[in-house]
C-alpha cells in the first residue's frame, strides 16, 4: 500500500486539481491519493467560501474516481492548518512501514521555508513537487540544501515510506482557483475549469459572488 495527499484550500475544486491527482495516482503508482482541504488563514482576501462548501464541492469532483478521495481531518481540527500535524496524524494512523507521499505545487514549494516545522514533513512522509504551468520553480536556499540529497525518481518514491524527495511534471493545466473566483465574480465563462457538479453547486449556494 502507499498512501498520499495533496493539501491545499481548493477554494474551489477546479480541473487542475483533478486532473493532476488522477495522473499522479497513475504514474507513481499511489494505491490512494487524498485531497486535504486546510483551515483557510482569517486574514485571506473575500471571497471565499466556507469550509463545509469546500469540502462538499472536493467530495463532488472526485466521486466515483477510482483511488482519489478527500480526507477532512484539518477541517476537523481546530485552528490552523500544519501540514507537518496531518502528517503525523496520518504517519500514526498507518504504522511506521507503509509508504506515505505529501505532494504540493512548485509555487506552494517556493515558500516552503516558511512553512512550521517543514523539516519534519521528511520525517513522516515522501515529499513530491508537481510543476505548474507558468510557475518557475525557485525554492529557498536552504530548502534546496535540504531537499536534494534526497532526492529520487518520482517514479520509484513509494519504495520509501518515507524521507525521499522527488520533482514531477504533469500534463500543464492552466487552472487556478484564484482565477475561477475571478471569474465567477465578473460573471465571465469558465469553459470546462470546473468540473460540472462543482458548478451546479457554485450556482446552487450562489457562492463566490
Ligand atoms: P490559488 O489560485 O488561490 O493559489 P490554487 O488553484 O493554487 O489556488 P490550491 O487549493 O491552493 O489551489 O492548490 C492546491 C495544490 O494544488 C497546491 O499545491 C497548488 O500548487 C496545486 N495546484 C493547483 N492548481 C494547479 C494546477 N493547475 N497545476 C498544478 N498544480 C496545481
Amino acid at each position: 500500500m502507499a498512501h498520499a495527499i495533496l493539501g491545499g484550500t481548493f477554494d474551489p475544486i477546479h480541473r487542475g486539481h483533478v486532473e493532476c491527482a488522477v495522473e499522479l495516482r497513475q504514474r507513481l503508482g499511489f494505491s490512494r491519493l487524498d485531497l486535504v482541504p486546510c483551515h483557510l488563514p482569517a486574514h485571506r482576501d473575500s471571497p471565499d467560501s466556507s469550509a463545509s462548501h469546500r469540502l462538499v464541492m472536493a467530495r463532488l469532483a472526485t466521486a466515483g474516481i477510482a483511488g482519489v478521495g478527500v480526507d477532512d481531518r484539518e477541517l476537523r481540527r481546530e485552528g490552523p492548518s500544519y501540514t507537518a500535524d496531518t502528517l503525523a496524524e496520518l504517519r500514526e494512523a498507518l504504522g511506521r512501514n507503509t509508504s506515505l507521499t505529501f505532494v504540493m505545487g512548485g509555487d506552494a514549494f517556493n515558500t516552503l521555508q516558511h512553512w512550521a516545522r517543514w523539516k519534519s514533513l521528511f520525517e513522516f512522509a515522501n515529499v513530491v513537487v508537481m510543476e505548474r504551468d507558468g510557475v518557475t520553480c525557485q525554492p529557498a536556499a536552504e530548502v534546496m540544501a535540504y531537499t536534494e540529497p534526497r532526492r529520487v525518481d518520482a517514479e520509484t518514491i513509494t519504495a520509501q515510506s518515507s524521507g525521499g524527495f522527488a520533482r514531477i511534471a504533469l500534463r500543464p493545466w492552466p487552472q487556478s482557483a484564484t482565477e475561477v473566483r475571478r471569474r465567477l465574480q465578473a460573471g465571465e465563462p469558465l469553459g470546462d475549469w470546473l468540473p460540472e457538479a462543482v458548478l451546479d453547486y457554485i450556482r446552487e449556494h450562489r457562492l463566490y459572488l
